[in-house]
């Protein structure tokens, strides 16, 4: 009976995050979705905890102490969790994604051994289950913790570049199959810990391998394998809930992974494998003079323009500049000024980044545009603000020889003026120079993003009583 009950349970839950993800595809439903996730994980939570207690009464598995050790861990991870989700600023929340997404990873790798340890001698094909959990982990734990070293600047962005690295990558599978081999045929821990080794080996690796600008898709890629990972574990516990779970986060991020690919121009399998066959160029070396310009002359600029663009970047969000954004856009609104937002798909440091920005900020989604939607009207707008945005609109994406060449980009430049604010002519994430900085056509106004736009906000409305 009541088994039945916590299978039931499972059910509902697995059904909770399938609506869930369809809630979270559209603008519009996203906050209903989240809603069906919190409840999922609810019912699974709750679920879970009669389960315990079940194979504590029916099997006298559990002894007291484990359920002491587990409500502990529980507590003390729930603690932690609620202290830094609370304390994480906008901009650390990728690599805050990153580290979690580690320790799905490590969770793997330790389920596996214990699962190994305990039944030493289970059939091949939970060995298999054991084996690929292992792998998957370990791949996952290393690969997001230098995922989120490079997301918060400790580590390099620009790709590491070993001499024959993709033989490398290549010899670790081989090793590792064979590794495989040799345990389920020997079940002997030996292969299980060089399996481990060899695979936090290659993690480090893979992600090492890939740079800058292709960032975005390791992130959902790892959550792929995160989710992938989670599955395998839910394999060798028995645990139904957890393999809908993980199957649904390792689907999902591996078309988002796919959807990332094909907005980048990147291959898919080339990404997948660390880079494969990349180039490591650092693209050309910049050279001209700028223009500069104050907030009072970028405002005046916007109280003479019809129609206007705004396309946000990292900048906005290390900024928190979207309140102002949004406050600038409804100044411009009032005065029957055209104002859109371009949004490129890889703007910010997480997929979907700006939309949550200007959706915290309160800006209405439809005049939110999709970079495919808007990059043909940039030439017939009067003024396009790009605030904290860099690679996504550098022109030298459309030359050869840079490491971003190839990655579609937004044609800012067909405007009639372009205005960049920023704190310097630093280059952007992938630490390419951008020459759109130097264009006849685009004036620098330099400063945190928050205070040029509060300064324009409040310089709009004395423009326009001189205006009338
Ligand atoms: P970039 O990271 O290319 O550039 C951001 C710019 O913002 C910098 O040049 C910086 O210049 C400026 N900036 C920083 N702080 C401020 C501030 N307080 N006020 C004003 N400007 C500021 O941004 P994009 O959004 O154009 O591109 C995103 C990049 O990140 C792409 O290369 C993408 O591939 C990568 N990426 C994206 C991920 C995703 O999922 N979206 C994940 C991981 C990486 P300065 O220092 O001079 O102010």
């Amino acid at each position: 009976m009541l088994s039945n009950f916590i299978d039931a349970t499972y059910i509902v839950s697995g059904l909770m995050f399938i609506l869930a993800l369809a809630g979270l595809s559209k603008h519009e439903t996203a906050k209903r979705g989240n809603a069906f996730g919190i409840l999922g994980m609810v019912l699974a939570i709750v679920a879970t905890n009669f389960a315990i207690a079940y194979t504590d009464y029916a099997n006298h598995e559990l002894q007291p102490i484990s359920a002491v050790l587990l409500y502990a861990a529980l507590a003390i991870g729930a603690v932690i969790g609620i202290w830094r989700a609370r304390k994480v600023e906008m901009t650390g929340m990728p690599e805050l994604i990153a580290l979690l997404h580690s320790f799905v990873g490590a969770a793997a790798v330790m389920v596996g051994f214990n699962a190994f340890l305990q039944r030493p001698d289970a059939s091949g094909f939970q060995q298999i289950e054991v084996f690929l959990g292992v792998f998957i982990g370990a791949v996952t734990f290393t690969g997001s913790i230098v995922a989120w070293g490079k997301l918060n600047g400790k580590l390099a962005s620009k790709p590491l570049a070993l001499p024959g690295r993709n033989w490398l990558n290549l010899g670790a599978v081989v090793v590792l199959g064979l590794l495989g081999w040799w345990f389920v045929s020997s079940h002997s821990i030996i292969p299980l810990v060089l399996a481990t080794l060899v695979s936090l080996a290659l993690g480090i690796h893979l992600v090492a391998s890939i740079g800058g600008a292709d960032m975005p898709v390791v992130i959902s890629m790892l959550n792929s394998y995160s989710g992938w990972a989670a599955a395998f574990t839910g394999f060798t516990l028995g645990l139904t809930i957890l393999v809908i779970t993980g199957a649904l986060v390792g689907a999902s991020g591996a078309i988002l992974s796919y959807i990332m690919c094909r907005a980048m121009n990147r291959s898919f399998i080339s990404v997948i494998l660390g880079g494969f066959g990349e180039s490591t160029a650092v693209g050309p070396v910049v050279e001209g003079e700028h223009r500069e310009a104050s907030t009072a002359d970028v405002a005046e600029l916007l109280e003479q323009a019809r129609k206007v663009i705004i396309v946000p970047g990292y900048g906005m969000a290390v900024a928190q500049a979207q309140h102002l954004v949004a406050e600038l856009t409804r100044s411009l609104q009032a005065k029957g000024t055209d104002v859109r937002f371009a949004i490129h798909p890889v703007a910010g440091r997480l997929p979907g980044h700006m939309n949550v920005l200007l959706a915290e900020a309160r800006v209405p989604y439809d005049i939110v545009e999709e970079m495919d939607d808007i990059n043909d009207d940039f030439a017939t707008t009067d003024v396009v603000l790009v605030i904290g945005a860099n690679d996504t609109v550098n022109p030298a994406a459309m030359e050869e020889g840079s490491p971003i060449s190839g990655m579609p980009v937004l044609h800012v430049w067909e405007a009639r003026t372009v205005v960049v604010f920023k704190r310097s002519m630093s280059a952007g994430y992938a630490g390419v120079q951008n020459p759109l900085f130097f264009n006849e056509n685009t004036v620098m106004c330099f400063g945190d993003a928050k205070a040029s736009a509060q300064a324009i906000v409040s310089q709009l409305p004395q423009l326009e009583a001189t205006a009338r």
